[in-house]
């Protein structure tokens, strides 16, 4: 996976402001945040979308999962709640073809998810 973004921060070839990381997981500030706390977490897999999870990945998916509430206890953001957003594909929004979990975190976000 050359070209992926995403790969080359896993890689250390790019740098980014890491919250955790362990053998199978990373997670990392957005660059362009959209809330006071934006927060990526990925799998250090190269799994390109939500599409592409095979029956294999579902248990790491359910990692993740427990690695973004770990994050929302270490950042203290866990009791006000927060928004995990999974875009896929073209009609998702999604420009990095490396499945990667939103953190939003840190104001009240609307109720308008469709936008
Ligand atoms: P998508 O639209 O694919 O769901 O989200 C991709 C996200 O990756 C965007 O929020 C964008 O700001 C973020 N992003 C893109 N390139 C980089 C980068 O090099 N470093 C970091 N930290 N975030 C990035
Ligand atoms: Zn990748």
């Amino acid at each position: 996976m050359g070209d992926c973004i995403f790969c080359k921060i896993i890689k250390g070839e790019i740098p980014s402001k890491k919250v955790y990381e362990d053998e199978e997981i990373l997670a990392f500030h957005d660059i362009n945040p959209v809330t006071p706390i934006h927060i990526l977490v990925i799998s250090k897999k190269h799994i390109a979308s939500l599409a592409d999870i095979q029956k294999e990945d579902e248990v790491l998916v359910g990692k993740i999962y427990g690695v973004i509430n770990k994050i929302s206890e270490d950042l203290e953001f866990k009791k006000d709640g927060y928004r995990v957003i999974v875009n896929c594909g073209e009609n998702g929004g999604q420009e990095v073809m490396h499945l990667h979990f939103h953190i939003l975190a840190g104001k009240k976000l609307g109720t308008k998810i469709n936008s």
